[in-house]
């Protein structure tokens, strides 16, 4: 049902973001994928979601920390497509550490790349969008754009500044045919994910089982990793006409987190 639409995933080399792109591929939509990795493997990617959609993929290279990485990642899309139909602002980095000690240059990295890099991909989206009368705007948010925890200061205050530019986004653009939402996931199993456990289980002289139930999904009542095609399908969902009124929503998918 995408056929035809073109959709840019920021961080999609990886995790949650790559299921995205596959899942839009999957569609028939043709996608811009953005974030690090091996020149061969980046290529190899485009080349299975362009035979998966039976459209184009390409590769748009940016360090979305800074903004002249974003500009540039978009104005690789524009020249490619014409318009980006669907912008999935997913690129997320944490940091932890207490308030006082907090590096300064984390703070400003987590804010850059996490809020500030999904600010100016919309700004330079919407546009198109508009012009169209179509457009899909979709934050990969987090349990802690609803929700804190300590230690989590830049990572916490970037996520819930999502939360609100999606609100923002969702007035500005209501008669556009445009919507704006985020996903918030609780802990989603990524290779990410995958890779602390063995250095919790050293660190806290821990079982695999203790790490995952005690740590991780300590807040996850469900007690089970939310899977990155999960969050896909969710975000499929709001591409589809019939999401066409969800806008300014902030959907978690956490095992029950943010319930308590
Ligand atoms: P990941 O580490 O697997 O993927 C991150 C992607 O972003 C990669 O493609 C990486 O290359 C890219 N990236 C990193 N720094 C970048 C930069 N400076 N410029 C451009 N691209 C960059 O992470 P993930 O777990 O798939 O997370 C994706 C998003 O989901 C993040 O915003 C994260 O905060 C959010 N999230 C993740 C979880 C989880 O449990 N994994 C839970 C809630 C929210």
């Amino acid at each position: 049902f995408l056929k035809g639409k073109s959709a840019l995933v920021t961080g999609s080399t990886s995790g949650i973001g790559l299921a995205y792109a596959k899942a839009l591929a999957a569609e028939g939509a043709d996608i811009v994928l953005n974030g690090f990795g091996e020149e061969s493997e980046l290529a190899r990617l485009c080349d299975e979601l362009a035979a998966t959609s039976g459209g184009r993929a390409i590769f748009a290279p940016g360090d979305l920390t800074k903004r002249e990485g974003t500009e540039a990642m978009m104005a690789t899309a524009l020249a490619e497509f014409g318009a980006v139909d669907i912008l999935i602002a997913n690129a997320g980095m944490q940091h932890v550490a207490p308030v006082e000690a907090f590096p300064v240059d984390k703070w400003d990295a987590i804010i850059a790349l996490n809020l500030t890099s999904a600010f100016d991909a919309c700004r330079l989206a919407i546009p198109g969008m508009k012009a169209k009368g179509w457009g899909r705007i979709i934050f990969t948010a987090s349990a802690h754009s609803l929700t804190a925890s300590p230690f989590k200061a830049a990572y916490v205050a970037a996520k819930h500044g999502l939360a609100g530019l999606a609100k923002t986004l969702a007035l500005e653009l209501a008669t556009d045919g445009v919507t704006a939402n985020c996903i918030s996931p609780g802990y989603v199993w990524t290779p990410l994910v995958e890779n602390q456990i063995p250095d919790t289980m050293k660190a806290r002289g821990m079982t695999r089982e203790q790490v995952i139930n005690d740590v991780m999904l300590v807040r996850q009542p469900t007690k089970q990793f939310v899977q990155p095609d999960d969050v896909a399908a969710l975000a499929l969902f709001l591409c589809r006409h019939e999401a066409r009124n969800i806008t300014g929503a902030n959907y978690n998918m956490d095992g029950g987190w943010v319930a308590e």
